[in-house]
């Protein structure tokens, strides 16, 4: 692909930047072994999970058993995982005052866990449920706990049915247009894990009047330019190499 990187380009374009934006996809977490639902080895296919059913609001709303078992699947996966070099890659800019905001499309939250705080899960995730009755909110934690203690869990006011706030088919995208003031603001933007397949996100790099630099193993649907530069790497291992170029130890 036309026009790569070095690591050393990209830690110099790093450094210079003040105000960067960061768009995350299944890749940066396929790394810390979450199957990509729709590959291969993804909870739609080995476990035979049909996801325009389990996602389904009105399904949900009518029986919610197939999403919380789904979940519970789900969930004991993302027990058993850590973050990987790459989130804490963009927790570390974030604390250094460059990462602005972070847009992701994975609900698993692994964002979060790596001490990410700015970030914008368009799709949304795990880390925040409510009842959809009295709109009692429950974190993480208590909703991790319920989910083993309960077949469907219940809100403990009311007794409404509980979902947490993962975008389903038939919801509105979240913060999409918080996502674009943020990129249209920013001097760099990051496209990291994302083929830039799946509508909106993808349609988000081409908002960016800023020099974008996608990261991404395999093809990238997004055309060429003078701004863009496309690096067709595994992803924690360029980013380790950024991350030796800018002095960052230990991840
Ligand atoms: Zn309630």
């Amino acid at each position: 692909m036309a026009d790569s990187l070095s690591p050393a380009d990209c830690a110099r374009m790093l450094e210079k930047a003040e105000s960067i934006v960061a768009l995350t996809g299944a890749g940066i977490s396929t790394a810390a072994g979450i199957p990509d639902f729709r590959g291969p080895q993804g909870l739609y296919v080995t476990r035979r999970y049909d996801p325009s059913r389990v996602f389904d609001i009105d399904a949900f709303i009518r029986d919610p058993e197939p999403f919380y078992e789904f979940t519970r699947d789900f969930l004991s996966i993302v027990d058993d995982i850590r973050p990987t070099l790459s989130h804490r890659f963009l927790a570390r800019l974030e604390e250094q005052g460059r990462l602005k905001s972070l847009i992701t499309q994975n609900i698993d939250a692994l964002h979060h866990r790596a001490g990410s705080e700015n970030v914008i899960a368009i799709h949304g995730d795990y880390w925040i449920s409510h009842c959809l009755k009295c709109r009692a909110e429950l974190d993480f934690e208590n909703f991790r706990r319920k989910v083993e203690e309960e077949a469907v869990p219940r809100c403990e006011n009311c007794g409404g049915l509980i979902k947490p706030d993962v975008v389903f088919f038939g919801e509105p995208v979240k913060g999409m247009d918080r996502a674009i003031r943020e990129i249209e603001r920013a001097d760099l933007m990051l496209v990291l894990g994302s083929s830039l397949t799946v509508y909106p996100a993808a349609a988000l790099p081409s908002i960016a009047r800023c020099p974008v630099i996608v990261v991404n193993l395999g093809e990238v649907k997004l055309d060429p330019g003078p701004n863009r530069h496309f690096v067709n790497e595994n992803l924690d291992t360029y980013l380790e190499a950024v991350g030796k170029a800018l002095g960052h130890s230990g991840n």
